[in-house]
């Protein structure tokens, strides 16, 4: 046997039992949502002077849920098709949505800027970064939404009420927090992907006396500082953050320089490569915007390249390309391809691995920061500074061996026994992903026969393209739920914007006033998706747990049709093209007017 071999095989055991050590039986069921007793994390802390304004009753063409990118690019889709009769509707005080929400210290697209921050070549802005920290990003929404006037369709820090449709009117009735009334031939909703924080449920989180706050509410009252400025009040306070997520890896650094001690509570350490960030020369993006089309160019290069197309030239080039080039669905067409794939999949984790021993001073920490499961398992990460934090005399690593924090009491977090006081307590536990979409949208909608979406979702979604739905007429799902998914969250937006926007502008030159698709096609669709995930099945089953895979809970029914398309976005967009390409609205029912 070879040295590789018998490494590879060691690592296999080892990523058994590290998986093992971390299965649980309550899943998905571990987190707590931010409502109820823990509605106060949930507390906009941005708004400084809440909005006054009345409330509007108006007859529109399309209203979108959700001012993130998602929502952003429905909307600009929409005025490229000629529709600018339609409403935008967000529960913040701005555009954003992930953007907005998540200002914690050292927020930064995981994503190189020139691929992740849509419309550049549109509103001709250079990121300053290869990854853009987030307040750039932010104000990268602000300016689209003045560059495409998209402010004067918003209603700002309005939550929606109920959303009804009607057989008699062909339209949605939909009521609002700020009692606004609104009808409109199309519901779109974009209402996030990652927007859902969760916490940890572990026993005794409710009577912690110290300040906590989630990391897509920081409270930087409390920290001083902002998004931009030193974090200049936790010079003397001991600081605690549970997760090692993407998040945490960017927060940690901030963290270990302005606070007394930083406590980091590890369940399961990330894979962390390097990052390469550094500023935009000026000069090369000037030679890379020249061209037209550019920027659409890239985006399909980088997720060609990170779903194991292996395109000619890889434009991207860094940490994601090249980790990901073998993501060919993770299992190749035979046993020998498998193997290769396997082996590839070692080999980048072992880099990540090795790169641990590079940095980390202390042998027994880093032995605890190296990551065992494959690199599909979870997201992989990329930083310059996370790793090199535990090196500092104030930042402790307390890693649970896989079976999370055990308590927290009234003044700090117990693990293995030993208690752990601090003066705050930060949340990096991520949010809800492959929960149920209704759940995640935060309402209702209520089709025909006054049938709730919840109730027509009650074992996992229908739907054709993960986009229409029988029953619910007119309404457009913006969701990975049984549609694409990327590396580069935007891209898929973006494409999905595209779609929902041409279709509904044929629909409207058609003279159809209600389409929706036969529960045949949603049968057919969803067979196609779990037709597609086979290949993925056996690399996921011996996956750690993680959203990824519902924290390795048994599939349900619901958790079985609740897949995200498994193969290349690229794919799935030539699906979308494809079934548009047929003009005849394959699989659908049509309403024509009369
Ligand atoms: P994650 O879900 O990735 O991480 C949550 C963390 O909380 C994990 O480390 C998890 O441990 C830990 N945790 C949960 N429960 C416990 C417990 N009981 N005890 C101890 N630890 C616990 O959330 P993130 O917010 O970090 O990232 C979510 C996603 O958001 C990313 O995957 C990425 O897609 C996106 N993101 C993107 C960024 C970007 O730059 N574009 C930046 C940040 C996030 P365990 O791993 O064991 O479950």
């Amino acid at each position: 046997m070879t040295d590789t071999q018998a490494n590879l095989d060691a690592a296999r055991e080892r990523y058994r039992l590290e998986r093992e050590k971390r299965l649980r039986v309550d899943g998905l069921g571990q987190f707590k949502e931010l409502k109820g007793d823990y509605a106060d994390f949930d507390k906009d802390p941005y708004v400084t002077e809440p909005l006054v304004r009345d409330s509007i009753t108006e007859a529109t063409d399309v209203v979108i849920v959700g001012a993130g990118f998602g929502g952003m690019m429905a909307a600009i889709n929409l005025q490229r098709q000629g529709i600018t009769n339609y409403r935008i509707i967000e529960k913040g005080g701005d555009f954003g949505g992930t953007w907005y929400w998540n200002r914690y210290p050292g927020c930064m697209c995981d994503v190189e800027s020139y691929t992740y921050l849509p419309l550049l070549e549109e509103t001709g802005y250079m990121p300053t970064e290869k990854y853009a920290s987030a307040p750039e990003i932010f104000s990268h929404c602000q300016r689209i939404g003045k560059h495409f006037d998209l402010y004067e369709h918003a209603l700002f820090e309005t939550l929606m009420g109920d959303a009804t449709w009607s057989d008699e009117t062909n339209r949605w009735t939909i009521t609002t927090s700020r009692d606004d009334q609104l009808t409109a031939k199309f519901l779109i909703t974009a209402a996030g992907i990652l927007h859902k924080a969760k916490l940890p449920g572990i026993p005794g989180i409710e009577t912690y006396a110290g300040k906590a706050f989630h990391t897509s509410r920081w409270d930087y009252a409390f920290t001083g500082g902002s998004p931009t400025e030193p974090m200049d009040k936790l010079g003397d306070l001991r600081v605690g953050i549970i997760g090692t997520g993407a998040t945490a890896i960017q927060a940690v650094p901030q963290l270990s320089r302005a606070a007394k001690e930083v406590f980091v509570f590890q369940r399961t350490p990330a894979a962390v490569g390097i990052r390469g960030n550094g500023p935009t020369d000026e000069e090369w993006f000037k030679e890379l915007s020249a061209k037209p089309g550019w920027q659409a160019e890239r985006m399909n290069n980088f997720t060609a390249a990170v779903t194991g197309e292996q395109p000619e030239v890889d434009l991207v080039n860094d940490g994601w390309t090249r980790s990901m080039w073998t993501n060919t669905q993770m299992a190749g067409p035979t046993p020998e391809a498998n193997a290769a794939l396997e082996l590839a999949d070692f080999e980048i984790m072992e880099e990540m691995r090795a790169r641990v021993d590079e940095l980390i001073d202390d042998a027994e920490t880093a032995e605890k920061l190296k990551a065992w499961y494959g690199k599909h398992c979870k997201r992989l990460t990329f930083h310059d500074e996370y790793l090199q934090s535990f090196n500092k005399d104030n930042v402790h690593l307390v890693d649970t061996d896989g079976r999370g924090v055990e308590l927290i009491n009234e003044t700090g977090v117990v693990v293995g026994g030993v208690e752990y006081p601090v003066d705050v307590l930060i949340f990096a536990s991520g949010f809800e992903v492959t929960t149920g979409i209704v759940r995640r949208l935060g309402f209702d909608p209520v089709g025909r026969d006054g049938q709730s979406l919840s109730d027509r979702f009650a074992d996992g979604a229908h739907t054709l393209h993960g986009i229409l739905t029988a029953n619910f007429p007119n309404l457009m799902i913006i969701s990975t739920v049984q549609a694409g998914y990327g590396t580069n969250f935007v891209h898929f937006l973006s494409e999905s914007g595209a779609h929902i926007a041409r279709l509904i502008r044929r629909c409207m030159d058609d003279g159809i006033e209600a389409i929706e698709p036969t529960t045949e096609a949603e049968d057919e669709w969803i067979m196609t998706l779990w037709g597609l995930a086979a290949g993925m099945a056996d690399y996921t089953s011996v996956c750690t747990p993680s959203y990824y895979n519902s924290e390795g809970q048994e599939v349900t029914e619901e958790g079985a049709r609740n897949v995200t398309y498994p193969g290349s976005l690229l794919h799935y967009v030539k699906f979308l093209d494809d079934w548009f390409a047929d003009e005849t609205y394959p699989g659908t029912k049509l309403a024509k007017k009369t």
